[in-house]
């Protein structure tokens, strides 16, 4: 929807954020212009009341203006599939792909076990994401169940028609696939960022991906048994180029528009030497 700086130099944020006795359901976020902001308020409002696991009791929409000449243009990162035969292969995969990142294998094998076994506590997703030191595993973020919220990211009307398109060519339709594209690649441009893991909290869906600047977004067909309901993501850092509350003042404010897809990958079989 924005092209160009609108006339009046300002685009809105639009959130929504949806919840059923304080679990949350559905999230979505669009950078819009102005004359566009109630029809995008309307359609997430839609989405949130018949969103799946609802009805929500709880319905957050959220509308903020933002000065358009400060929006960070970007290219979306490479999108590749790997598909593997079960979740514990799927981990490994994870595990392997973190580690030629720059993650120690041993940090890698913790954050794992971590989405695993609930990073808000034991059983407990969090609402955003762990801040995780590269060479150590500390723990960075400072509240262990709100995490860090990416926030303040889309992609324009053109960037994503393109990206649909080539995506359904794949076979790769599901929604998740785009929105999470859009919050990676935001996430791939922080400072001091080496990589991404994620899978969804959702029981139904199990792939997940690792992610990292060299090498984009790779998904990894299967992360987790179905019908596990933990999940979560893992920001790790290296701490030596980056201060902390710039990072994090990136992922939670600066507005980022992806103007331009990546290259897309069909989806190979995972060989343990791949990376
Ligand atoms: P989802 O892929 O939407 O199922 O989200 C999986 C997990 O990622 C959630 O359980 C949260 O821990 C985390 N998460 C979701 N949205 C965000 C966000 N905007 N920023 C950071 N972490 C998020």
């Amino acid at each position: 929807m924005l092209i160009s700086v609108p006339m009046n130099n300002c685009v809105f944020s639009v959130r929504m954020r949806a919840s059923c006795q304080d679990r949350h359901l559905s999230g979505a976020e669009r950078l819009v212009v102005e004359s566009d902001a109630g029809a995008v308020l309307a359609e997430l409002s839609l989405r949130a009341l018949n969103c799946p696991g609802g009805p929500p009791d709880t319905v957050h929409c959220h509308l903020e203006r933002i000065d358009a000449t400060t929006v960070q243009y970007e290219r979306l990162p490479d999108l590749s599939t790997y598909h593997v035969k079960d979740w514990q292969e799927g981990r490994r995969a994870a595990r392997a792909l973190l580690v030629r990142s720059g993650v120690r294998q041993a940090v890698a094998a913790c954050a794992i076990d971590l989405l695993a076994t609930g990073a808000a506590g034991p059983g407990t997703v969090m609402r955003g994401a762990v801040l995780m030191d590269a060479k150590s595993g500390d723990r960075l973020e400072t509240d262990a169940v709100r995490g860090v919220r990416v926030s303040r990211m889309d992609m324009t009307a053109k960037c994503r028609s393109g990206l649909k398109e080539q995506l359904a060519m794949l076979g790769l339709s599901h929604p998740r696939i785009l929105e999470a594209m859009v919050l990676s690649g935001k996430v791939l441009r922080a400072p001091g960022l080496i990589a991404e893991l994620c899978w969804s909290d959702a029981r139904d869906y199990t792939t997940g991906y690792v992610a990292d600047p060299e090498n984009g977004y790779q998904r990894i067909s299967t992360l987790k048994p179905v019908g596990d309901p933990l999940g979560g993501r893992v920001f790790f850092v290296d701490r030596g180029v980056c201060l902390l509350e710039e990072l994090v003042d990136y992922l939670e404010r600066q507005a980022v528009l992806f103007d331009t897809s990546g290259s897309i990958s069909s989806t190979r079989q995972w060989v343990s030497n791949d990376a």
